[in-house]
């Protein structure tokens, strides 16, 4: 479906949970969130008519998200459904890996194509101060179970932290020299109320390249991300600059939250509630969010933060 500026929206970012085994220091509250009753979130049987609306809109790619989406007891039924949906061509998950070992071949047999994984550092204690919980040899166990469940394709996404992990950006590319699996660097994006890092965290991707001097560009789409290999690696380099270079102009996206909202712009406060929907009505109000779609997602707000009415866990980054 085009929105109001002819771009075309094909994917949808589910999110199925906004809660989370780990405590990302730029993504969650130590304290966790507080738990919403269960009739303020979508069933799976909204969750997967929300999934027949979007794919009667031209909708074909879903990528299924949260919080942790892995921790949610229904998991493997929800990604079996959705990936049976006709016209869904491409349905992919997102999670921090920690639950991989049991569960990667199970989301293959399920229908899931492609995972990316988080991983931010290779070091075991700043792994677990910036998950604040989890352990480097769980997200790793789980990296390799996602290589041996046979995906088309295993991403690694990373948040550049400045003063974190800006030193660990060889070592962390160079693991496309040892798995075949795409290395992704993103910018960190200040959420709201995110009192954590400062201006000095926020690095520009294009250091990415100033550490890797070997890597040269490749002329391959993924989506947002631009794309450099080293030589003799067995996947790619990705950069994703939502803040120093903007891909507004390539935004393909819708984004459902766990409690039934629409987000037509991951930035900007609009939202629609189809909680409760039938799937025509969910289908009628996906279509107003795709028009209310702003052309940028607009400044962040005065102090530099995303104006997003919520963190990066309750929207499903
Ligand atoms: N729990 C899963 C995971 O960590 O991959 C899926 C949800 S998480 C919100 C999705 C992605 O958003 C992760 O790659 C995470 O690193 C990224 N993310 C969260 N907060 C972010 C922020 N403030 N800036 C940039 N990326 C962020
Ligand atoms: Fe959890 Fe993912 Fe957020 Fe980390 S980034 S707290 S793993 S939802």
């Amino acid at each position: 479906m085009r929105d109001s500026f002819g771009r075309n929206i094909h994917y949808l970012r589910l999110s199925v949970t906004e809660l989370c085994n780990l405590r990302c220091r730029y993504c969650m509250p130590e304290e966790g969130i507080c738990k919403k009753r269960h009739d303020q979130m979508l069933t799976e049987d909204e969750m997967i008519r929300a999934v027949r609306a979007a794919a009667s809109l031209g909708i074909s790619k879903v990528r299924i998200t949260g919080g942790e989406p892995l921790i949610k007891p229904n998991i493997l039924s929800i990604c079996r459904r959705t990936a049976a949906v006709d016209g869904i061509l491409e349905t992919a998950v997102t999670t921090n890996g920690i639950r991989l070992p049991e569960l990667a071949r199970p989301l293959r047999e399920a229908g899931i194509q492609r995972v990316n994984i988080s991983l931010d550092t290779l070091d075991p204690e700043k792994y677990t101060f910036i998950t604040r919980r989890g352990t480097l040899s769980e997200a790793l166990q789980g990296i390799e179970a996602a290589l041996q469940a046979g995906f088309e394709k295993v991403k690694l996404n990373a948040v550049l932290i400045g003063g974190f992990n800006e030193d660990e950006i060889p070592a962390l590319a160079a693991l496309t020299l040892r798995w075949p699996v795409d290395m992704r660097f993103i910018e960190l994006m200040p959420m709201p109320g995110d009192t954590l890092f400062s201006e000095s965290a926020c690095l520009p991707a294009a250091r990415v390249l100033e550490m890797l001097p070997e890597a040269v560009p490749v002329k391959a789409d993924d989506g947002v991300a631009k794309l450099y290999r080293l030589p003799k690696a067995l996947g790619n380099i990705g950069l994703i600059s939502p803040l120093s270079n903007r891909f507004c102009s390539q935004c393909s996206r819708l984004r459902l939250t766990a409690d039934g909202h629409l987000k037509p712009c991951l930035h900007s406060p609009e939202e629609l509630c189809i909680k409760g929907l039938d799937e025509a009505e969910m289908a009628d109000a996906m279509r107003r969010a795709v028009l209310m779609k702003p052309e940028q997602c607009g400044p962040l707000s005065e102090s530099g933060h995303s104006r997003a009415a919520r963190p990066m866990n309750r929207i499903g980054g």
